[in-house]
């Protein structure tokens, strides 16, 4: 049987990393099976599942490459036929409906409080007739749910969970305005859709034995279960907020931070190949198994991944970086965009400025010096030897550096080290100051790299500036 995985997001505004890593499962494990990956909106939250909600989630997948096999299933536009099933159970005799009151529910919920278990549906209507229904109640309908014996799921991470069907009550799937609930429509989509294996966080484990109650009364497969264990925080608690960005477009946006290198981060969270760190999609998608997904919650480790990101930074494309962090600079300096030969610098520097950040924000904030005509800022480091340079050193170096026929590496570096010469300074001490005058920082690619990207003429002109 081909297997079928789906993701199933409600829109919360953004696409939550812990979702990203569920997703991330899903698509992997249906690649490894040859199987298909498919996406449902459960946009039944009407208030929350506005367009924008909705597009951030299809944008934060697009960016990590976990695109669905077909079109994507949107959940509230599938009510009737939710309805329908109801239907179907109520005409089987597998669902009931129930005309409770509000205040005989009120006095269920006290009594089990008192009594101190959790909230059951006490069956009151689960056996009787609809002619003694209450004149203008509009009746929910409820399932019903095994009275013996016990649920069991055998869960591809969680192994063999049991639950005694006593523990279930009569749920309600319809409400009483014809509306499904959660737990129908899940179950009714997953079935259409032809799903095979449901992977997802494990808070919806108890939400299982609830499920598979429907598909056994509509005689449907219930499908293979995985509760994957929720990312927690570097203290241990469910990641939060207070932890740190929640939301995959942060990653993104506010930190910098490569989507195949947060693939590799989240696939790890949770799942392991010997102690590989570094993970190509091909290598994952040979490799991966749901079988191998540890039980206990991983925790996010913020310097993990911005590590691991600096090594996928570094094998990037250096077209790619520019094209990833010119709109960047470009704020920084103040201009609407860079153009071809900014870029084409900067293309040029990238194999010096890529072996020194470990994100996209920290490389964009060490390249904008490439691509203004002049230094923009000079940093207190920098500031501080420039004023320590020696008496002269920058106009003997312009001189000097003005008077080579061509401008290689190899010429800079003999020019430069022959002031140094002339000035009885070891190299670093003219260096220093040098790289200063350049890129208004104390840090930098190597200094003659730096210039020859730089090219002559702005070479010249930033020395020239400070040459007085
Ligand atoms: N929509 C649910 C959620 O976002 C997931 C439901 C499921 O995977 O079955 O938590």
């Amino acid at each position: 049987m081909t297997v079928v995985t789906r993701f199933a997001p409600s829109p919360t505004g953004f696409l939550h990393i812990g979702g990203a890593r569920t997703a991330l499962y899903n698509w992997l494990y249906a690649k490894h099976t040859g199987g298909k990956f498919l996406l449902r909106i459960e946009d039944t939250d009407r208030e929350r599942s506005t367009p924008e909600a909705v597009d951030a989630i299809f944008d934060g997948l697009n960016w990590l490459g976990l695109t669905a096999d077909e079109e994507p299933t949107f959940q509230f536009a599938r009510r009737d036929r939710h309805a329908e099933v109801a239907q179907q159970l109520l005409d089987a005799g597998k669902a009931y409906y129930c005309y409770c009151s509000p205040e005989e529910l009120t006095a269920m919920r006290e009594k089990a409080r008192a009594e101190g278990r959790p909230m059951k549906y006490d069956g009151t209507w689960r056996d009787r007739d609809a002619s003694e229904a209450p004149e203008g109640v509009k009746p929910v309908v409820r399932v019903k749910a095994p009275l013996e014996g016990d649920g069991v799921i055998n869960d591809q991470v969680q192994g063999e969970v049991r639950v005694g069907n006593e523990q279930l009550d009569d749920y309600v799937i319809l409400r009483g305005d014809g509306t499904p609930t959660y737990m129908l429509s899940v179950v009714v989509d997953d079935h259409d859709m032809g799903v095979t294996n449901v992977i997802r966080g494990d808070d919806h484990l108890t939400n299982a034995f609830r499920q598979k109650v429907i598909y056994d009364a509509m005689g449907w497969e219930v499908p293979t279960f995985a509760h994957i264990p929720l990312i927690h925080g570097p203290d241990g608690a469910k990641l939060s907020k207070r932890h740190g960005a929640l939301g995959v477009d942060a990653y993104r946006d506010e930190m910098g931070f490569l989507p195949e290198a947060l693939n590799n981060y989240l696939l790890r969270l949770g799942w392991g190949h010997g102690d590989d760190e570094v993970i190509s999609a091909e290598q994952a998608i040979e490799w991966f198994d749901i079988t191998d997904v540890g039980k206990g919650a991983a925790r996010f480790d913020f310097a993990k991944l911005t590590n691991l990101n600096g090594i996928y930074l570094r094998q990037a494309d250096d077209k790619r970086l520019v094209d990833e962090i010119a709109p960047l600079i470009a704020k920084q300096i103040g201009v609407d965009g860079l153009d071809a030969s900014q870029k084409e610098i900067l293309i040029n520097g990238m194999a010096g400025l890529k072996e020194r950040a470990k994100t996209l924000i920290e490389l964009a904030d060490s390249s904008a010096f490439y691509v203004t005509d002049g230094v923009n800022s000079v940093n207190e480091k920098a500031q501080s030897l420039i004023d320590g340079a020696p008496e002269g050193l920058f106009k003997e170096l312009a001189n000097s550096l003005e008077a080579l026929d061509s401008w290689t590496e190899e010429d800079v570096d003999a020019s430069v080290r022959a002031i140094a010469e002339k000035f009885e300074l070891k190299l670093g001490k003219v260096a220093q100051p040098l790289r200063a005058v350049l890129t208004g920082s104390n840090s930098s690619p190597g200094i003659f790299e730096v210039m020859i990207v730089l090219g002559k003429t702005q070479t010249l002109k930033r020395i020239r500036h400070f040459d007085a």
